[in-house]
């Protein structure tokens, strides 16, 4: 079994991912260093017909960006917790954050991004690509991935 469930903090919204993801962000931009209170965020990036809700519900808030790409994010109805989240108003992409997973070691990221504004007390390994701003998914991304997310944009 490939799938991976996970959950808010309150407990009400649980969900599960039926596969494994295309590619895992650690993306240490000012954007998600705010959204987040902390120094980057882990998402996972899945297709949104992978994702199942399996009890709860979702709340959907448009936040502010600095790119001023739209950014949705999903929060459990309940606690508010954010879950994940669909960038540029592109809802079949799902990028899900990697911490609500019962077991976020099970995904760990495939790029570092965004690394100019990195805290500096953050090392990164050596093993893992890592890039000032963004990056070419065509180069990066395993070929079984680029296939699904040709899937999605055509
Ligand atoms: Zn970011
Ligand atoms: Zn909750």
């Amino acid at each position: 079994m490939d799938s991976l469930d996970g959950g808010c903090a309150c407990g009400q919204l649980r969900y599960r991912l039926f596969s494994k993801p295309m590619f895992v962000h650690c993306c240490h931009c000012r954007d998600c260093q705010r959204q987040t209170g902390s120094a980057f965020v882990l998402n996972a990036l899945i297709e949104t017909d992978r994702v199942a809700i399996l009890s709860g519900a979702t709340e959907a808030i448009q936040v502010p960006t600095e790119s001023s790409r739209p950014h949705v994010i999903h929060r459990c109805e309940a606690c508010k917790i954010a879950i994940w989240s669909h960038y540029g108003g592109v809802r079949p992409l799902s990028f899900v954050r990697v911490g609500t997973l019962d077991e976020p070691a099970a995904l760990p990221p495939n790029v570092h991004i965004y690394t100019r504004s990195k805290l500096p007390w953050v090392t990164l390994p050596e093993d893992v690509p890592a890039f000032e701003v963004y990056y070419d998914s065509k180069k990066l991304w395993p070929a079984k991935s680029l296939a699904r997310r040709k899937a999605i944009f055509g």
